[in-house]
C-alpha cells in the first residue's frame, strides 16, 4: 500500500521496493531505533542498512515493534567485505536474518566488488543459491562499475536486482544509470543529499525558493524524477519527515536541467575499482 503517495519502483524479480526510504549508515545503535521509528512514522515504509553499519538488530527492533504490518515493510542489508567466500556467505547472509528478526529478508546485496579481494562471481553465485532456497527475496549488488557487472552478467544466471551506486548532483553517474537500465538492473541512488555537501548550492537554493520547499526536498525530488530509488539518511526526527514530503510537486524541465548542470563527476565516497577495505 502506498503511505505518503510513495511510489514503487518494480525490480526484475517482479518484487516492488518504495522508491523512497530511509538510509541508516553512521546511526550508532543506540540511536537507531529511535531514527527509525521516525522514519516509520513519517510513512516510509523502505529501510536500508547493512552489516557494515552495526545496527541491523535495532532496525529490526524499530520494524517489530512498530505495529506495521511486516510485509508493508521492504528491509535491505549488505554482505560485509569481510564474508567475501562462497563458503561462509550462507551464514552470514543467516546471521543478518537472525539479528534483523523479520523473516526472510527483502533485499540482500554485495556491499563492494572488492576486485582484488576474492571473486565476487563465487560469492555471488553462493547468493544466488541463498535467493533459489527461498532464504532471501531479493538479490542485488552495490558499487559495481560496468564492467564488474558484465563479468556478472556473463557468468552467473540470476541478474541483480538493483545496482546501488553513489548519485547526486555533483556525481550523476548517468552512463553506470543507462547501463543499468539496459540490463533491468534498477539503480539506488546512496547518499543523495551528498552526506550534505549540496545542501549550501547556490542554484539548489534559489530553485528551492522557486518552489517554497526545502534545498533537501528539491533534490530528492530530483532524484525520484529521474527514476532512481533513494534512502536519505537524517538522525532529526524533523527532517526525517521534511524528506518523505516531496511526491506533491514537480520540478519543470527547466530546473531539472539546471540541476543536471550541477555535475562535476566528484566522488564523495571510494572509488570501486580500487577499493579493497577488508575490516579485521
Ligand atoms: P545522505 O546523502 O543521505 O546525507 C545524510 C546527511 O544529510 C546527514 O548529515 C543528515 O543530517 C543530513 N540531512 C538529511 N536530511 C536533511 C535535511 N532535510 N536537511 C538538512 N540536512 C539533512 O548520506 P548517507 O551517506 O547517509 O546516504 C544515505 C544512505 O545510503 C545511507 O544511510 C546508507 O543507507 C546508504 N549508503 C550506502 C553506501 C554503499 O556503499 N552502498 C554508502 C553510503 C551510504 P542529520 O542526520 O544530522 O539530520
Amino acid at each position: 500500500m502506498a503511505v505518503n503517495n510513495i511510489p514503487s519502483v518494480h525490480l526484475n524479480n517482479d518484487a516492488a521496493i518504495p522508491q523512497l526510504g530511509f538510509g541508516t549508515f553512521q546511526i550508532p545503535p543506540a540511536e537507531t531505533k529511535a531514527a527509525v521509528t521516525s522514519a516509520l512514522n513519517a510513512g516510509i515504509r523502505h529501510i536500508d542498512t547493512a552489516q557494515m553499519y552495526g545496527n541491523e538488530k535495532e532496525v529490526g527492533e524499530a520494524i517489530r515493534d512498530s505495529g506495521i504490518d511486516r510485509s508493508d515493510i521492504f528491509v535491505t542489508s549488505k554482505l560485509n567485505n569481510d564474508v567475501h567466500d562462497p563458503a561462509v556467505v550462507a551464514d552470514a547472509l543467516a546471521r543478518t536474518t537472525e539479528r534483523l528478526g523479520l523473516g526472510p529478508i527483502d533485499l540482500f546485496l554485495i556491499h563492494w566488488p572488492l576486485p582484488e579481494v576474492g571473486d565476487f562471481v563465487e560469492t555471488w553465485r553462493a547468493l544466488e543459491a541463498e535467493y533459489r532456497a527461498g532464504n532471501v527475496r531479493t538479490i542485488g549488488v552495490s558499487n559495481f562499475n560496468a564492467d564488474h557487472l558484465e563479468r556478472l552478467l556473463a557468468d552467473t544466471d540470476v541478474v541483480p536486482a538493483v545496482n546501488q551506486i553513489e548519485v547526486h548532483p555533483y556525481f550523476q553517474q548517468d552512463e553506470l544509470r543507462e547501463f543499468n537500465e539496459r540490463h533491468e538492473i534498477a539503480t539506488e541512488a546512496w547518499a543523495p543529499l551528498a552526506q550534505g555537501a549540496v545542501l549550501d548550492d547556490p542554484v539548489l537554493a534559489e530553485i528551492a525558493e522557486e518552489v517554497n520547499r526545502s534545498v533537501a526536498q528539491v533534490t530528492l525530488r530530483w532524484h525520484i524524477q529521474r527514476g532512481d530509488v533513494i534512502f536519505p539518511k537524517s538522525s532529526t526526527p524533523e527532517r526525517a519527515a521534511e524528506n518523505s514530503e516531496i511526491f506533491d510537486f514537480d520540478l519543470s524541465q527547466p530546473q531539472v536541467e539546471r540541476i543536471d548542470a550541477l555535475d562535476k563527476n566528484h566522488r564523495f565516497g571510494p572509488d570501486p575499482a580500487t577499493f579493497n577495505f577488508v575490516p579485521e
